[in-house]
């Protein structure tokens, strides 16, 4: 786009060079910028009207944000600019605006953050928060005239899960809440009903108490359905589910109510669903005393004494299989963790110490996997070889956890022709190379799951997310990210659909054709292109043409993205199979042999190795499809599958 050099009607001045000739009288910028201002010698120009009085107002938005180190790069940097233009203490009014920041009670720590940052005092009465009705005064002319909670025989009845549509499950949910009052009647508009069910809802009295328990304030779903138990105790009576279901469909209608305000339709209250994630990092789980079961823990959770019993988490990303990992003192056997830090590096660096522990697979060598098994004592954790449910040799321990140790030592031969000996992470189980990582999972990964979810969900039907970040230069990175992944999750769910809408058993190339067909036929033009185009093609002029105008691009577009999303669903089921949530992987569907062809194929190897190797014992029919379905599964998920893209890099 051209750097806009004029006011217009919809568009502000982008051009930096009109901004350096004429200065705006309010710049919006951010922090990163706002010192580049600073410092470039062009931006020079920009400031050189400013009199120690001319800026009078200091905007900081979502203040919060700025904790740590970024809170000092920020207050710094407002130091530098009011040294820089010779700004008076006290003459500046600054402001700092945030949602999350700022309740009365806290407000000595808020105005100390803030003038911290800023550098100027903040009077006691600068705090500004919120004014809210409580429940009481929110109800007050509200009579509780119905006390039943929903009652049907089935709890599918309640199960979002259960509706085709949003509109269909609110529907339900009205006429369990309400009776027959409860559904939008014949010739009642949508926005009649929507108020009507706001009045059915204040006079309920489990959405009076609703409101009590709340108090204003957040709270965790499990405190709220906890408390809301207590006043209604039928609620927890019935299986698990129950409860939270009634929860749900309660906050479900009172999102979609409203309430009349003069000329417009508001909500009837503010709802907000917060879910929170922490990243799965550094994760040990318990060696278990007698009995009880493995557990998973934040090893930062742990105090010393308890984090002592517990070990690291391997899993392999192919096959699933998982077990504890450390590292073993070769004199006495120990496998105790002393500093996760340098049992890590341990890891990386494939130190010859360390030790995989699969205690569900203990006597594994039994079924010809290379390695043995061992007993891991819980209560001083040593590895030792006792046989025949004996106590531990050095602390008497009679509980000890057999566990499969496999043997993943190897040699490497290094440039100087010294010889190394590494611990390999391949996985004993299914083969797959560097398949045993530390379990564990990245912010990113978790919230792009998160994305993935409420992007693909039928109730989701204003699809918009904004990522905030708390570093600059993660931000691009996780922008990528997330539109990648959910990409890839919009094509999953596509293809699923396809499969159950009549996808189910064509070939691989009848599907990969079939899928752009079925969309293209689906959706409309724009629709088609803005949910299916891959994010490395959001940048083409016709895809920004189609976003600004509404100009649908032309036939070649089209023809590609078509083709790139059969290449997609080409390799879904072939080299990607098993990379993520794949429909593979989550059961969905799976591309495999047409069996007759399968069987055939397998006849005629059999035919031919009898031939061609007389005199030894001809293989079994089972061998030889045995042996057949492994190769074809393993040329699958390298890739080896034809498509006509892929023509010119055969050899032949
Ligand atoms: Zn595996
Ligand atoms: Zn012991």
């Amino acid at each position: 786009d051209q750097p806009v050099k004029a006011m217009e009607r919809d568009k502000v001045i982008t051009c930096r060079y009109t901004l350096r000739e004429n200065p705006p009288d309010i710049l919006l910028t951010n922090y990163k910028m706002l010192d580049f201002l600073l410092l470039r010698p062009a931006d020079r120009d920009l400031w050189r009207y400013n009199t120690p009085d001319t800026l009078k107002y200091l905007v900081v938005d979502e203040l919060h944000t700025f904790d740590g180190a970024q809170g000092t790069d920020l207050s710094c940097l407002l130091r530098r600019l009011k040294s820089r233009l010779d700004i008076p203490s006290g003459h500046l009014c600054c402001v700092g605006t945030s949602a999350t920041l700022g309740e009365k009670e806290n407000a000595p720590d808020v105005l100390g953050y803030a003038a911290s940052v800023f550098g100027e005092p903040f009077d006691a009465d600068a705090l500004i928060t919120e004014e809210r009705l409580s429940a009481g005064e929110f109800l007050e002319n509200d009579m509780a005239v119905r006390f039943d909670l929903p009652d049907p025989g089935d709890t599918n009845d309640l199960d979002p899960e259960s509706f085709d549509s949003p509109l269909e499950y609110l529907g339900r949910q009205a006429f369990l809440w309400f009776g027959d009052e409860g559904p939008r009647k014949d010739g009642e508009s949508d926005d009649e009903w929507r108020v009507r069910l706001g009045t059915l809802l204040r006079g309920h009295v489990f959405f009076q108490n609703f409101l009590k328990v709340l108090g204003g304030r957040p709270m965790e779903y499990s405190d709220l359905l906890g408390r809301l138990v207590k006043v209604a105790p039928r609620l927890g009576e019935r299986e698990d589910s129950y409860g939270s279901l009634v929860l749900d469909s309660l906050v479900s209608l009172v999102s979609h109510a409203r309430k009349r305000e003069g000329e417009r339709l508001r909500p009837l209250v503010t709802v907000q669903v917060q879910g929170w994630l922490r990243e799965m990092r550094r994760m040990v789980a318990s060696v278990p005393l007698r009995e009880s079961r493995p557990e998973l823990f934040f090893s930062d959770d742990l105090k010393a004494d308890r984090l002592s019993r517990t070990l690291p988490v391997i899993h392999c990303r192919d096959c699933g299989a998982m077990g504890w990992t450390s590292s073993e003192d070769q004199d006495d056997g120990s496998v105790e963790i002393r500093d996760l830090k340098s049992f890590y590096s341990g890891f990386f660096n494939k130190s010859r110490k360390i030790r995989y522990l699969f205690p569900g697979e203990a006597g594994g060598e039994h079924r010809g996997l290379a390695g043995k098994t061992r007993k891991l004592c819980p209560s001083c954790m040593t590895l030792s070889d006792v046989r025949d449910g004996g106590p531990c040799p050095l602390c008497g321990e009679p509980g000890l956890v057999p566990v499969f140790v496999p043997d993943s030592q190897y040699q490497k031969t290094l440039k100087d022709g010294t010889v190394k000996v590494l611990s390999s992470n391949d996985c004993p189980f299914c083969g797959s190379s560097r398949g045993l990582s530390i379990f564990g999972a990245r912010s990113t990964t978790l919230s792009s799951v998160m994305i993935s979810q409420t992007m693909t969900s039928r109730g989701n039907d204003d699809k918009k997310m904004l990522a905030f970040s708390d570093s600059v230069q993660d931000a691009a990175h996780h922008a990528g990210f997330f539109g990648a992944r959910t990409y890839r999750f919009t094509l999953r769910t596509a293809m699923a659909k396809y499969i159950a809408d009549g996808g189910e058993g064509k070939t691989l190339s009848e599907f990969a054709a079939g899928l752009p067909r079925y969309w293209s036929s689906k959706l409309d033009g724009g629709e088609y292109v803005s949910t299916f185009i891959a994010p490395d093609q959001a940048w083409r002029r016709e895809f920004a043409r189609l976003k600004e105008t509404g100009t649908l691009p032309g036939g070649v577009f089209l023809e590609n993205l078509s083709k790139r999303l059969g290449w997609e669903a080409f390799t879904e089921f072939g080299l990607n199979s098993h990379i993520g949530r794949t429909l593979e992987k989550s059961g969905v569907a799976v591309a495999s042999p047409d069996p007759a062809f399968f069987a055939h194929s397998a006849a005629l190897v059999l035919e031919a190795l009898r031939n061609e190797l007389p005199g030894m014992a001809p293989p079994e029919e089972r061998e030889v499809s045995f042996f057949l379905s492994g190769l074809v599964q393993r040329m699958k998920t390298k890739g080896a599958l034809y498509h006509p893209e892929l023509e010119e890099y055969i050899r032949r």
